[in-house]
């Protein structure tokens, strides 16, 4: 599933590559992903002589502004965006947006899980912290909200209500940094543990976003390849190999947390 990274590397792709540029038309190649295609309301933000005026993330999802509306987009499990050609439609192609200069732009999605919603500004709430701010996450972490949840650490960071983006993947690494056990209550961590927290997620973060994000099962970037920072993975799927940190003996657990694998080092992880 794209996490933060991820989300964030199509978004920037997008921005750059097609920003600035005018719509001929968006074609839809079937009727629905998760939900049913608006396809009235989403042709008219995507019509013939429309402007691209701006692409980014909010969350873990993508947003596309034009001059006749906005559009919200969930990758969902599997959704990628790649360049395509205006006369060929590949497997999984199921929306393609065209511009008046030739160029093409094309939602796959293998699996479906990801929607396109007309994005309505009623609906539009301040929404969870951005973990790539340091502050932010610091000011979140020392809340009523989380300091006092009897929940684990890690289930809270991949609360996407509280925090927009953070996935299994950089949840794992990140404790990992901070030295924090995934199975620790918020409620029993220490003001110093937070603060090493709320600098290790933006710094992990920016690096994956550099790297193109991870390449976990199907996930490509936007130029089709498949990120690098699964190289960098200190704990993620590492069961039973030897600890990267400097100087610890320990070996990589995995444990069954919430319905999903958690993976640390049991000697430097408390
Ligand atoms: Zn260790």
């Amino acid at each position: 599933m794209p996490e933060l990274p991820e989300v964030q590397n199509f978004a920037q792709s997008i921005q750059s590559n097609y920003v600035g540029k005018k719509f001929k038309n968006i074609i839809f190649h079937r009727d629905n992903l998760r939900y049913p295609f608006e396809k009235a309301k989403l042709e008219k933000i995507f019509a013939n002589g429309i402007e691209f005026l701006n692409c980014y993330r909010e969350g873990k999802q993508i947003i596309l502004q034009t001059s006749n509306g906005s559009v919200t987009i969930s990758l969902g499990m599997t959704g990628a965006f790649k360049a395509a050609n205006q006369n060929e439609v590949e497997k999984h192609q199921h929306i393609t947006l065209n511009f008046k200069n030739g160029e093409s732009l094309a939602f796959v999605d293998p699996r479906r899980f990801g929607f396109w919603k007309v994005f309505d500004s009623k609906e539009l709430k301040k929404t969870s912290c951005d973990p790539l701010v340091e502050t932010d996450l610091l000011e979140l972490f020392l809340s009523e909200v989380v300091k006092n949840k009897c929940i684990s650490v890690k289930d809270m960071l991949m609360d996407q209500k509280l925090i927009g983006g953070i996935g299994n993947i950089y949840a794992l690494e990140a404790l990992f940094l901070a030295e924090i056990l995934p199975t620790t209550r918020c409620v029993d961590l220490s003001i110093t543990k937070w603060k090493k927290l709320a600098k290790e997620i933006p710094i992990i973060l920016n690096q994956a976003i550099a790297l193109g994000g991870s390449s976990i099962s199907t996930y490509r970037s936007f130029k089709g390849d498949k990120g690098s920072f699964q190289t960098l993975h200190k704990v993620y799927g590492r069961e039973n190999e030897k600890c990267l940190k400097k100087g610890c003996q320990g070996n990589i657990k995995r444990i069954a947390q919430s319905g999903r694998s958690s993976w640390y080092c049991p000697d430097c992880q408390f």
